[in-house]
């Protein structure tokens, strides 16, 4: 299979239907161990400081590992992605732009998918039966989230890790499958977390700074129970076709729709504090006002750039905020049973 790099979650079952296999340039880039050299490549080239680390680290991966051919989403993700694509395409990369439509809906979602298909030389019909193998992996992906939030058996960092790898199943969905599945086996014998942990949601772009953040929330007493972007990268409103599958993810539609499903999943999950993380230099950050007003929680914005570690500051707000937590906590008990 020829090798595709994709910026973020796309319908990988036309791609795979097309005999391409796509790689997910974020993770590729996140789990090397010289994400700063990645990101130095695009600044040597020209790209800004000013400019969000994980578009950087794409371009510096993209070079790096030679990387022929890379579908752009160019509408319902980023707007930094439309002048990488240009900036791929000046260094002889092959790029194939894929815009979501601007609403969710089912009927425009089968064009572009339809159009998508058409370019890349296959068909719907094939994509669907991907869609149909994929769909052991992705039941996978949803029981993980279950035993993280209702059973309290996965850690926050397991849940980020196998939910964001959806996005391509690490290249390979059977090893994924089999991999994950091993670790469900191993997990539904654990002893599950205590009661006493205060309960977190996380929202926003993934972190770059994940193997940091999670294991100190834990050592703070308080566990990530909802992965907001990371989950909705497995697809958990499937729907019964691919056209239904990629209007239900919230992603790349309006803002409006995934506060809906935030809202709904922090009551389900009983979340104590949403930690909301942006990305220095991103437009999604100022989403943040929007979220602000629609959940009715406290709400910790944490802002991201090239630290790939966590710094005391950021360790000490998140701190502030768990303590705040338990006071709210005690307070609302208190007062409930006085
Ligand atoms: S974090 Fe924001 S600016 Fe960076 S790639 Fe994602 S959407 Fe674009």
């Amino acid at each position: 299979m020829k090798t595709i790099g994709i910026t973020t979650t796309v319908p990988i079952e036309v791609l795979l239907a097309a005999g391409y296999q796509p790689v997910d340039l974020n993770n590729l880039f996140i789990g090397s161990i010289e994400r700063e050299r990645m990101v130095s490549i695009a600044e040597r080239a020209g790209f800004p400081q000013n400019c969000c680390t994980w578009i950087k680290g794409i371009y510096g991966v993209c070079l790096e590992h030679d990387v022929k051919n890379v579908l752009c989403v160019t509408t319902g993700d980023c707007s930094n992605t439309t002048m990488l694509m240009e900036v791929l395409r000046l260094k002889g990369v092959d790029v194939l732009p894929f815009a979501y439509p601007e609403q969710p809906d089912a009927v425009l979602m089968q064009k572009a998918l339809q159009n998508l298909a058409q370019t890349l030389g296959t068909t719907i019909a094939k994509a669907e039966k991907v869609r149909k193998e994929l769909e052991r992996a992705r039941q996978l992906a949803w029981k993980l989230d279950e035993l993280t939030w209702r059973d309290g058996l996965v850690s926050g960092l397991e849940s980020h890790y196998w939910l964001v790898s959806t996005s391509d199943f690490n290249g390979d969905y059977m090893e994924y499958e089999r991999r994950l599945g091993g670790l469900l086996a191993e997990a539904k014998g654990r002893k599950p977390y205590h009661d006493d942990f205060l309960r977190l949601a996380y929202i926003g772009v993934p972190p770059v700074f994940a193997g940091g953040l999670y294991p100190y929330i834990e050592q703070n007493g308080a566990r990530v129970v909802f992965n907001e972007i990371q989950l909705q990268f497995a697809m958990p409103h499937p729907g019964s076709s691919l056209a239904e599958q990629y209007s239900n993810y919230t992603y790349p539609y309006s803002i409006r729709g995934r506060a809906k499903d935030i809202v709904t999943e922090l009551h389900r999950r009983r979340i104590d504090g949403v930690i909301h993380y942006v990305q220095a230099f991103c437009h999604r950050g100022i989403g943040d006002i929007i979220f602000r007003h629609a959940i009715h929680l406290p709400v910790l914005t944490l802002e991201g750039n090239t630290d790939f570690t966590l710094n005391a500051h950021v360790k000490t707000r998140i701190e502030a905020f768990l303590d705040m937590l338990r006071r709210r906590a005690t307070t609302t008990s208190g007062t409930s049973g006085g």
